[in-house]
């Protein structure tokens, strides 16, 4: 436990992580949570809106309750349920909980670059949680180091918290002082933010990472909840109220009934399409509906656009099982589960051995022979990033006995890093970036392989939804970037070749 106004922490930091097997996946950056609301287990509700979010990050997990004059903080490295236990959250009484769930894209994956953030004012402390990644952390470092500040930590989103402690110290109050350090943060962020004068929710201009709100117990009663995702109101049993929007600044006050609301920045909507396609959770609303029956639809395209002759389809658990449902709905070829996943395999786990990678061992995803075994498979995932996993699946089918194996992608081919808070390699990683269509079919040692359009995910979005940020597909980045940030994930194009 660390408090704002003495520091001890009660676990030791789990120094062993185990060898991380890098999975062959784009990886999502954080997930955010903040609940206000007076005599209620703020700490609990925290706890379980984490757990819902545990898929957006699983490095470490952290939250901060506000009470009276003091900011109660305990965070550590590993999953909600290994962080937190009764005991911790029991001394964890408050009136405001800010709670983040972390994956690292800056900063390395240390306790010390744990969420939430929290800085001194002399207006009080603060918590600050962040999902998203900045642009300009190099020049925001420079703007907010005067010398006497003291760095704990090497992420981005300690820079905002120190640019909002210096707007603060400076005389301007939450709200402005807040207003203030967004404008000189340029890049994709989702706040919350904890302060004595309520909770704060932000999202940046081009509302890159998602973020809503909702109000718990009787409407009217000034209980609040944010969301990096609706799964994480609907498990405290919350209801949705509205997203925060893209370059929208909301204060929640205590025992308010309607949040103060402003449009403080006012750039075109660009959400990140992938988190529509792979990084939320299925059941999550964004547009009105699930992402479930987004993710079918994706499929239905995908059948329109790329069909084949089969016997049957199946989905790479979990993310590419929807879309498997769609394409079979759409070919009218059955649907069948031919993989099963191991559920309980986190990020961290012992490399397995070459002797036991070349026995054809399987941590993840085991095939069903019983499904495959002479049958004619189409295979549904959601990406392919370095196409290192996808070859030895398309194996380990043929092994279960699958006669042929077809290829298709919800997802049209990632050629491009992203610099907006999710974990790509460099370009030259990109397996799409590297190789034609063609190469890759060859590569992968399958029978056809096919992507979704840029056209068919665009338009298996509702037409509300705007504008999307579907820069790792096309190159083009909405939010502008100096040229060194862009050299340093794209090594095949020529520096100077940007598209703003
Ligand atoms: S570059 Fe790709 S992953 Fe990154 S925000 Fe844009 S669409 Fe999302």
């Amino acid at each position: 436990m660390q408090t704002s106004d003495g520091f001890l922490n009660r676990r030791p930091v789990q120094q062993q992580q185990l060898v991380a097997e890098r999975p062959d996946r784009m990886e999502e950056a954080c997930g955010v949570f903040a609940v206000l609301a007076a005599e209620q287990p703020v700490a609990n509700l925290a706890y379980f809106g984490l757990y819902a979010l545990q898929h957006r990050g699983q490095e470490s997990a952290g939250i901060a309750v506000f009470n009276q004059d003091k900011v109660l903080l305990h965070k550590d490295m590993g999953l909600v349920s290994q962080v937190f236990d009764q005991d911790v959250l029991a001394l964890m009484s408050g009136d405001l909980s800010i709670g983040h769930n972390r994956y690292s894209t800056t900063g390395s994956s240390r306790v010390c670059n744990a969420q939430p953030v929290v800085l001194m004012t002399r207006l009080g402390a603060f918590a600050l949680a962040h999902n998203g990644n900045l642009v300009n952390a190099k020049e925001l470092r420079v703007l907010v180091d005067d010398g006497k500040t003291e760095f704990t930590s090497t992420t981005d989103s300690e820079l905002i918290a120190f640019a909002v402690q210096q707007a603060v110290n400076g005389g301007l109050d939450w709200r402005s002082g807040i207003e203030a350090a967004l404008k000189l943060c340029q890049g994709a962020f989702s706040l919350v933010i904890g302060t004595p004068a309520g909770l704060f929710a932000i999202r940046d201009g081009y509302g890159i990472r998602p973020l809503v709100f909702g109000f718990l117990g009787e409407q009217g009663l000034g209980h609040w909840v944010v969301s990096s995702e609706t799964c994480g109101l609907e498990i405290i049993g919350a209801r949705y109220v509205d997203d925060v929007q893209p370059g929208e600044l909301v204060h929640f006050e205590l025992g308010s009934a309607e949040p103060f609301r402003k449009r403080w920045s006012d750039e075109p909507n660009r959400l990140c399409v992938f988190e529509m396609i792979y990084f939320a959770r299925p059941d999550s609303r964004f547009f009105g509906e699930s992402l479930y029956s987004y993710r079918q639809r994706i499929g239905r395209t995908l059948a329109k656009e790329s069909a084949v002759d089969a016997d049957l389809v199946i989905g790479v658990p979990d993310s590419g099982i929807p879309a498997a449902i769609g394409f079979s709905q759409e070919s009218g070829i059955p649907y069948a589960d031919g993989l099963i996943k191991n559920r309980y395999v986190g990020r961290t786990f012992i490399q397995p051995t070459q002797a036991m990678r070349e026995a054809g061992i399987r941590v993840k995803l085991n095939p069903l022979p019983d499904v495959l075994s002479g049958k004619r498979i189409i295979v549904i995932d959601d990406s392919i990033v370095r196409g290192t996993t996808s070859g030895k699946l398309v194996v380990a089918l043929r092994d279960a006995g699958a006669t042929e194996v077809h290829m298709r992608i919800s997802s049209p081919p990632v050629t491009h890093p992203c610099f907006y808070g999710i974990d790509t390699d460099t370009q030259d990683q990109l397996i799409a970036s590297r190789l034609t269509l063609e190469e890759i079919k060859n590569h992968l040692k399958v029978d056809s392989l096919a992507y979704l359009s840029k056209e068919g995910m665009v338009e298996a979005a509702k037409a509300e939804s705007g504008n999307f940020c579907s820069a790792c597909f096309d190159r083009n980045y909405p939010i502008p970037m100096d040229q060194e940030l862009l050299s340093s994930k794209l090594t095949l194009e020529p520096s100077g070749s940007t598209n703003r």
